[in-house]
């Protein structure tokens, strides 16, 4: 593949950037790169990263925070109640827990934060005219709402067998070929998810809601209109056909519905004194919420290389994707 160079120049309208320009996973690269590859499929699984904190909490809702399979047999208000809590709670203490150290309590200042923006306050394009509560209104309804549909079909459909379900024993393998699939499985889904609703029509409709967000925070990330919440909850739709173990459906809510509160997070990683304790936001997406017509997906697979809307960071990037996103209006 031709890797397109770009000036490692950084942008002073950043208050930090990562390393320029932004990589894309090695596993897409044209010259296989075993070893690359390899390292960036076992960084996920063998650091402390969301990925593995959410594969921790599936674990533990799968073994001790669930009714019993036969629950599930008939659609109660009981049990349906009791999961969508549940995702409140965690969607709480995730999003709620980053606001807290990252702004709140602003815990490492301005540290590894991308924009030095504040969230905004008395902002009629905001419900409640406000960044925070609007962001945090929309999560909880709608981004809730639709993991919580999505959840109880699953957990309905497996337990009455018309959902296939994969035991741990004797699938092992499968079940780390899950860990290792996921992230490139979600990657396309999003692509060409929110590709479609970057479709003017279906964008000031639908997508326009998330994009009020120009500087992101822990709670921009699942705030989004109900018809785009179903839509980007929908890849759990795979596990409806495909056979695999419920706490890899479970992992994939949660990197789908927890996950945007840490790449949105705005910080590139949460820190304690000096240390870095876990990954966070995502520079890739946020130049997405910064610059609009790029970066429509992540960096797991390259789409965006492959169809000209990549911006690695650099200011060289954003001049050719102003130039494109002039061309895109032009036509409307
Ligand atoms: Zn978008
Ligand atoms: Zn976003």
């Amino acid at each position: 593949m031709n890797i397109e160079k770009s000036e490692n120049v950084k942008n002073k309208s950043w208050n930090y950037q990562p390393d320029l320009p932004i990589l894309n996973s090695p596993l897409f690269d044209w010259t296989p790169r075993p070893s690359s590859a390899l390292k960036w499929v076992l960084n996920r699984w063998i650091k402390v990263t969301s990925s593995t904190l959410f594969l921790i909490v599936a674990i533990l809702v799968y073994n001790i925070g669930q009714p019993t399979p036969e629950t599930f047999l008939v659609l109660a208000p009981g049990w349906i109640f009791q999961i969508w809590v549940r995702n409140l709670l965690l969607l709480g203490i995730f999003a709620g827990g980053l606001h807290l150290w990252f702004i709140t309590f602003s815990m490492q200042g301005k540290r590894l934060k991308f924009d030095a923006r504040s969230m905004m306050k008395k902002n009629g394009t905001f419900t409640f005219r406000d960044q925070v509560h609007d962001n945090m209104f929309w999560s909880l309804t709608s981004g809730v709402t639709a993991w919580t549909l999505f959840e109880v079909l699953y957990v309905w459909g497996a337990a009455n067998g018309a959902i296939p379900v994969m035991a741990f024993k004797g699938s092992e393998i499968w079940f780390f070929a899950w860990l290792v699939m996921l992230p490139i499985m979600g990657a396309m889904h999003f692509y060409w998810v929110h590709r479609l609703l970057h479709w003017p029509p279906l964008y000031r409709r639908f997508h326009s809601l998330h994009h009020r967000s120009i500087n992101v925070g822990p709670w921009s990330g699942l705030s989004m209109h109900p018809v785009e919440s179903m839509l980007y909850m929908s890849s759990v739709l795979v596990f409806f056909l495909i056979p695999a173990h419920p706490v890899i459906v479970l992992l994939h809510l949660y990197i789908r519905a927890i996950g945007p509160c840490f790449t949105h997070a705005g910080f590139e990683n949460a820190m304690v004194g000096e240390q870095k304790l876990v990954d966070a936001g995502d520079f890739h997406h946020q130049l997405h919420h910064r610059y609009f017509e790029c970066n429509y997906g992540t960096a797991e697979m390259p789409w965006d290389r492959w169809f000209g809307s990549f911006h690695d960071g650099s200011e060289a990037a954003t001049k050719r994707i102003r130039a494109r996103k002039k061309l895109i209006f032009a036509r409307k």
